[in-house]
């Protein structure tokens, strides 16, 4: 319900106009974007099929949120033992960090130019 409500939000506002609803302290503080800046905006940009848009905010968010939200769905209302054996371990969750933090490292690499 919480998710729904959040999705309608999301769809309705446009991040990129509005100061809503959290701006990054880091990238507020030091202009620098951290590895989950731009997910509000991809988030909005995917709600509306705007899929290259949604890469150029955060291409991470753009790739995992579309896998892992009906997984975390049937996970949590399916009760899916197989999925939650798969998805909710160690291992995976310590390979999504290695995989956010790559993200995180490499966007702030390209930042400076060295990607570019
Ligand atoms: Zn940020």
């Amino acid at each position: 319900m919480i998710g729904a409500a959040l999705l309608a939000l999301y769809y309705f506002i446009d991040p990129s106009m509005a100061h809503f609803p959290i701006r990054c302290p880091l990238h507020e503080l030091t202009g620098i974007q951290c590895p989950a800046c731009g997910s509000q905006r991809a988030l909005h940009a995917i709600l509306h099929g705007e899929w290259n848009e949604a890469l150029r905010f955060n291409a991470f968010f753009t790739i995992v949120a579309p896998i892992a939200l009906p997984i975390t769905v049937a996970i949590v209302w399916g009760r899916n033992r197989r999925l939650r054996s798969v998805f909710c371990n160690r291992y995976f969750f310590g390979a999504f960090i290695a995989a956010y933090i790559i993200w995180g490292v490499l966007r702030f690499i390209s930042e400076f130019g060295f990607l570019n």
